[in-house]
């Protein structure tokens, strides 16, 4: 197999008149003088869509930082497609704001939008807002809309439809316009291309690796502009994370619903009347003095109203979703004109909302994504005269890594940090959670690994490579941790709950909750070295196992046999040569979860090793690593 290159497809041959052109196609004549100039990433990001839509009719996703001119991106393709282009925001703001963009290229375009009081939809360009579309469909009807763009694409929950739900808002709409034109092309815009609970919301990176399922909705992310970039560049302020000093929220024991986000009930068991807060808040004034603008995210409506109480009268304003437009949009006003120092806000202002003097955020809720942890401290990135970095205070020691929106798990623990694993398969550099002991990897969470190859229909798909897997015992293949079922034959995969049951049933069988392992050498009854395995559990149960490590053979099958699964960075390619090595560096090897062992004649012997346990019954309280 090879790796695909990151290169955008090429048009192919037969692909039918391109929707798009590019910018050196355009007749001279409509090259307006004193339009808006694209930054080269604007246009690059323009130029990758043009291309993409070339060949395909894949719906494609561009990801630029919050902050990154998305509306001149979105202008400037509107301004290049020949057919027809509807642009969708989910709110008014927005349809304004992208229209205005367009508009400040000399064109006109219209608006369709009930709460701005227009509800025009003849021009060839019309920006509206999806409640007010979907209440009109008719006005959509002619099968000339050749692009659909929809910005903040990450609220879109497009393909609930077919699990027995009814189509999302979204989805009708693309059903309406693709059902009078079959090749409608769909870009979506976003800063955060994640969804709670569903991770990525597309499937391939223009870098070449896979990010979401191969069901999402979005084929292809065609471009992304890295917040790492943006700063680097001077585009954006740089945050500076500062250690919350004082005292901080315990949200550890917290655990979102269904719907994936924590309840009011849940959160305000934590924050409210807790001792924390005037403590917090005091620090929050105490670097606001240096500070322009300060915005603090509460967790509740409750905790929110206890904060204003320690905030010095008159330099607060509170925003909840409760408040009044009117009086929100007046509160916005006096915090943008400076009339106020504070913005107090519950889950309203993450995203659409734009204060660029904005330079410390105080985070005192628990963030449930990181894409809303992005879209929070967004708000502070934004150039300003004068401004130098945005202080950023978490009291809610929420996981997530700013510069890391790769990995969109939560980071495992405070110690991990993103790691780069290759493929010893396709040789892509994966980035998975995990720590280091200097530049060496020794551990790290990754599963499968990302990389695009392609395969013998010369499509890009995702690298076969698991890092950590389970075996078939029909076929031999290697599936995720959590299958319930063999990709490879179909076959049902014999649970761990299933396993431990049968062999707790047993008499000749035991059973380890594994609480910790120990490596040592022995010498055999011929005076022969061995590594010694001794596994225990809390009672103080033991089993035990030998390996020889003398021959290539011996360590061969002890790789095949005991490392590969033992390993806490798995296809890293380490194979130690020796039993001294296996045991000077231990440090890089894990304890199973749970070990069933048999009696034979008179011995124990290690039947199984059950490793990413995620069943019914307890783990050991702290599996001590060797
Ligand atoms: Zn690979
Ligand atoms: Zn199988």
């Amino acid at each position: 197999m090879s790796r695909v290159s990151s290169q955008p497809p090429q048009p192919l041959p037969d692909s039918g008149p391109p929707e798009l052109r590019s910018d050196s196609e355009r007749p001279t004549l409509r090259r307006d003088s004193g339009r808006p100039t694209l930054r080269p990433y604007q246009q690059q990001a323009v130029e990758r869509v043009v291309t993409h839509f070339r060949g395909s009719s894949d719906p494609a996703v561009v990801v630029l930082p919050t902050g990154s001119g998305k509306s001149l991106v979105i202008a400037e393709l509107a301004r290049l497609a020949r057919g027809r282009v509807l642009v969708l925001a989910h709110v008014r703001e927005l349809v304004e704001q992208n229209h205005a963009k367009y508009e400040a290229y000399g064109l006109h375009a219209d608006i369709f939008s009930a709460g701005l009081g227009r509800r025009e939809s003849g021009r060839q360009v019309v920006f509206g807002s999806v409640q007010s579309v979907i209440n009109a469909l008719d006005r959509f009807d002619a099968g000339d809309f050749t692009l659909l763009v929809i910005d903040e694409c990450h609220r879109v929950a497009i393909g609930d439809g077919e699990r027995g739900q009814s189509p999302s808002t979204y989805q009708r709409i693309i059903d309406h316009l693709r059902a009078a034109r079959g090749d409608l092309k769909v870009l979506g815009l976003t800063a955060t291309p994640y969804r709670l609970g569903e991770g990525f919301i597309y499937h391939r990176h223009h870098r070449g690796m896979v990010a979401g399922p191969e069901t999402a909705f979005f084929r292809d992310c065609v471009f992304e502009q890295p917040l790492r970039v943006m700063v680097k560049q001077g585009y954006l302020a740089p945050p500076r994370r500062l250690d919350a000093a004082v005292a901080r929220y315990d949200f550890s024991q917290l655990t979102t619903g269904r719907s994936g986000v924590f309840s009011d009930a849940d959160l305000n068991q934590v924050v409210q009347g807790s001792r924390a807060t005037p403590v917090i808040i005091e620090e929050v004034i105490g670097y606001a003095a240096e500070c322009a603008g300060v915005m603090i995210f509460a967790a509740t409506v409750e905790h929110a109203e206890e904060i204003m109480g320690y905030l010095p009268e008159g330099e607060a304003g509170l925003i909840t979703g409760a408040t009044a437009s009117k009086t929100r949009r007046a509160l916005i006003d006096d915090f943008k004109a400076r009339r106020l120092k504070y913005l107090v806000n519950v889950a309203v202002l993450t995203t659409g909302f734009d204060a660029p003097h904005v330079d410390l955020i105080a985070i005192l809720r628990p963030t449930e994504s990181v894409g809303l942890y992005q879209q929070i401290i967004g708000r502070g990135l934004r150039p300003a005269a004068g401004k130098q970095e945005c202080l950023v205070l978490d009291y809610a020691g929420n996981p997530w890594d700013l510069y890391a929106p790769e990995i969109d798990d939560p980071r495992p623990d405070s110690d991990s940090e993103p790691v780069q694993v290759e493929c010893p398969e396709c040789g892509f550099a994966n980035v998975f959670w995990g720590k280091r002991d200097g530049d060496l990897v020794i551990e790290h969470h990754g599963r499968r690994c990302k990389g695009l190859v392609e395969n013998e229909a010369l499509e890009s798909v995702q690298c076969t490579f698991r890092f950590r897997y389970k075996v078939c015992e029909q076929c031999g293949a290697h599936n995720d941790i959590a299958a319930r079922r063999c990709g490879g034959c179909g076959e049902r995969l014999i649970d761990a709950d299933d396993r431990l049951r049968e062999a707790l049933r047993l008499r000749d069988a035991r059973v380890l909750r594994v609480s910790g392992m120990q490596l040592e050498q022995t010498l055999n009854g011929r005076g022969l070295a061995r590594l010694k395995v001794t596994y225990h559990d809390e009672d103080g149960a033991t089993l035990a196992e030998w390996y020889a490590l003398e021959t290539p053979a011996q360590r061969g099958a002890f790789y095949r046999a005991w490392l590969d699964q033992h390993l806490r960075a798995p296809g890293i390619g380490w194979r130690p040569g020796s039993l001294d090595e296996v045991l000077a560096e231990r440090h890089r090897l894990r304890a199973p979860d749970f070990v069933i062992g048999r009696k034979v004649g008179r011995y124990w012997q290690v039947r199984e090793r059950l490793f990413d346990y995620q069943g019914r019954y307890r783990r050991a309280d702290s599996a001590e690593t060797p």
